[in-house]
């Protein structure tokens, strides 16, 4: 990889994730770069990962909050760090040859960082809660899937938008249980916005609530969590997880990665780059 693009801190310096402890019990892991509206590049998911190991190992910590700073929650994968490679960092998984040509090295950078780093805090064996306000976008709604409960504040909006980029879905792809399958399928054909109410009214959001009170209403239903017992919140987790993957779960994603793969693979051969066109969205 290339360290000179490696950009690990905002532009106040900072790391770009950070870890709080609000209340008793609860630790809160804050996405840090809200200057580029919580972009997230390699550095950030690194980071990410290791705020929730560092949570998952701390036996004061028995919930989690994801939150986020600024605005919006997340903008989605930084494509402006395509030239970072998962080695300039503490590799998780054993499939190396980043740099490798073709789909060979792309494949092993988007399982190794975008679906195994996911899935893993998908298994962190505490309750995690995201704390939502603003713009949530295809990579954000990862991150926001990976999570147990979702608090949104009333101004939040999902979308994953990868159709717009030539791409089937976000490389996580936890769409259908979450959304339903007819929701799912309006959300990915039209690229379009869910508001707060209707991902609410999906299953996908637990509670809406005034932005203004999203922090306290979120760090009140973590403390609530905290104060249950920590074995069965780690027991009662794995049971819901497990009926989850009994639906079919780790079959359905193993799937869409595959078809994301070739949908990168396709946007190589016909436009030289692994996405369509570059375009952002806007609510
Ligand atoms: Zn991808």
């Amino acid at each position: 990889g290339s360290a000179m693009t490696v950009v690990k801190t905002n532009k106040a310096g900072e790391p770009l994730v950070k870890i709080e402890r609000p209340a008793e019990g609860v630790a809160r892991i804050v996405l840090n770069r809200a200057d580029k509206r919580n972009a997230q590049n390699f550095a950030m998911l690194y980071q990410l990962d290791e705020a929730f190991s560092t949570c998952a190992r701390d036996e004061t910590v028995t919930v989690i909050i994801l939150a986020a700073d600024g605005p919006d929650f997340s903008s989605g994968h930084d494509l402006g760090q395509r030239d970072v490679l998962p080695s300039d960092f503490d590799v998780l998984g054993n499939w190396a040859e980043f740099t490798a040509p073709g789909d060979e090295g792309r494949y092993a950078i988007e399982k190794e960082v975008y679906l195994d780093l996911t899935e893993r805090w998908r298994n962190v064996p505490k309750p995690t809660i995201a704390q939502v306000q603003g713009r949530c976008i295809s990579g954000g709604l990862m991150l926001v899937m990976a999570c147990d409960l979702v608090v949104a504040a009333d101004n939040a909006a999902f979308c994953d938008n990868t159709i717009d980029l030539g791409v089937c879905g976000t490389e996580f792809f936890n769409h259908p249980y979450d959304f339903g399958i007819r929701k799912a399928k309006e959300l990915l054909f039209t690229a379009g916005w869910l508001s707060a109410q209707e991902a609410a009214a999906t299953g996908f959001v637990n509670r809406v609530v005034p932005l203004a009170e999203l922090e306290a209403s979120t760090l009140n239903m973590a403390s609530v969590i905290a104060a249950k017992p920590r074995f069965a919140l780690k027991m009662a987790k794995e049971a819901i997880n497990a009926a989850h993957d009994a639906m079919g779960r780790p079959q359905a994603m193993s799937t869409i990665f595959a078809l994301h793969q070739l949908c990168h693979s396709h946007n190589m051969q016909v436009y030289g780059m692994p996405v369509s066109t570059f375009e952002i969205k806007k609510p």
